[in-house]
């Protein structure tokens, strides 16, 4: 029998889903082409339905820290099936769980689990609102809080004081309440504050953005939100769905020594099943229902298959905490070649990289908030995707997306993204030098 291909999926998968796809970057619409229907995937590649193998350095945007079907979270998620899926009633799996989130994230005393990054954010904004009596929540232009109401607000503009709604179905009342400074600019925080005052429940933040293409926390920043949060009785939201276990087994928090009131958990949390978390301080955690008044409930809340493979998947990066500095060292020669390349072919765009994130922008400029990320050449960054693709490297359809590194690539892997990395970045500077002649 003969597989259909990625491309006939795709013609009868727009038929029956909207766009083809189950979430919008999947469908390839920023480079163009048609997205490849994945098979299988195991360590650090991927497989096609056409047959292609492709180095994997997007890891389903996070969560296969390990590289694909790690043996130990396999074997976990296979003794779980055997005792049946789902309970709807307390599990001694989510005990370990939640102690070893709070035992391995610093500012996390309770944790609640929930089924995904989106879930998390919109929980702990409703809780920072029911814990302060406040209605208003300051987020940043180009980050990425899932797709709650509340966090679709269009990258600010002159009007800040009044959000603007970046999608159809989110209403104005909703959009009222959630006002965006750009990214490292702690004087528009400022401003937002003294413009509202008492009135803020919450400001919430990617500590290190990976929403717009990875973007690093000027130094002070992350510490000045956490000064103006003691000053004005706000709470300090880390959205860690990707940075958390990734930078560190504490995540960002970790690193950069911060604590922040609440933090929003998801991507690796999982092992790559639906799992989100969000906890913190316990005052504030005690607030959520049933210990307290701010409701917040799911069926399949701590699912027990779901919560074994994300168990196997922490407790791996807790008892080999020198996986971290593995993952340094793999995205920094992965980074490097891609200097080299540059160099090579005159090329000066800007690359951001910190532990096993990185973006290769398509712009000169330092990019450090979203309106810097924009100056890029998304034409060119779709014509590198493309060139990469066809030299079997597998990396996110979009300029504005952090890549991921795992630790399963291996010493051939990394000749052959250094290899791919020269060439399409060859054929970039080619199609430069065409353009600048016409
Ligand atoms: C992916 C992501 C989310 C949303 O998580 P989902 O599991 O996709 O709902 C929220 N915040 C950040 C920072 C993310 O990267």
């Amino acid at each position: 029998m003969k597989y259909p291909t990625s491309q006939q999926l795709f013609e009868k998968a727009v038929q029956y889903i909207p766009g083809g796809v189950n979430s919008p970057v999947r469908a390839f619409r920023a480079v163009g082409g048609t997205p490849l229907f994945i098979k299988s995937a195991k360590g650090a590649y991927i497989f096609d339905e056409d047959g292609n193998r492709y180095i994997e350095l997007i890891n389903s945007w996070g969560p296969m820290i390990l590289g694909h079907a790690h043996p130990l979270v396999q074997q976990a998620i296979h003794k779980a099936v055997e005792d049946s899926f789902s309970f709807g009633a307390p599990t001694r799996k989510e005990v370990e769980m939640a102690e070893l989130i709070c035992h391995m994230v610093p500012s996390v005393e309770k944790v609640r689990m929930v089924n995904s990054g989106t879930e998390a954010c919109m929980a702990a904004i409703r809780l920072a609102r029911g814990y302060t009596g406040r209605d208003k929540i300051i987020k940043f232009e180009g980050c990425y809080h899932g797709h709650g109401d509340s966090f679709l607000i269009a990258a600010g503009s002159g009007a800040a004081t009044m959000g603007i709604p970046d999608s159809p179905g989110v209403t104005q009342g909703t959009a009222n309440d959630t006002l965006t400074a750009p990214f490292n600019d702690l004087n528009a925080v400022e401003e937002l504050i003294n413009a509202n005052e008492d009135n803020i429940a919450a400001i919430i933040v990617e500590p290190v953005v990976g929403n717009m293409g990875c973007v690093l926390p000027e130094p002070g920043f992350l510490e000045g939100l956490r000064q103006l949060c003691n000053k004005h009785g706000i709470v300090y939201i880390f959205d860690e769905v990707m940075t958390g276990f990734r930078l560190a087994p504490g995540g960002a928090q970790e690193l950069f020594n911060i604590q922040p009131d609440l933090t929003t958990m998801g991507k690796i949390i999982g092992g790559g099943l639906p799992v989100g978390a969000y906890g913190g301080k316990k005052e504030i955690m005690d607030c959520v229902s049933p210990a307290g008044k701010v409701y917040q409930a799911g069926t399949l809340s701590g699912n027990p298959i779901a919560i074994s493979a994300g168990l196997a998947t922490l407790r791996y990066l807790y008892e080999h905490p020198e996986i971290y500095q593995q993952l340094e060292q793999n995205t920094r020669r992965i980074t490097e070649g891609i200097r080299k390349a540059l160099a090579a072919c005159q090329l000066n765009f800007t690359i951001n990289q910190i532990g096993s994130m990185y973006s290769l922008f398509f712009t000169e400029k330092p990019v450090k908030n979203f309106s810097d990320a924009k100056t890029s050449d998304t034409q060119l960054f779709a014509l590198y995707f493309h060139e990469m693709l066809k030299r079997g490297v597998y990396l996110a359809p979009s300029q504005f997306e952090s890549l991921f590194v795992s630790a399963a690539l291996s010493e051939e892997d990394f000749l052959h993204l250094e290899q791919a990395n020269a060439e399409a970045l060859a054929v970039v500077a080619e199609r430069i030098s065409i353009m600048s002649k016409r």
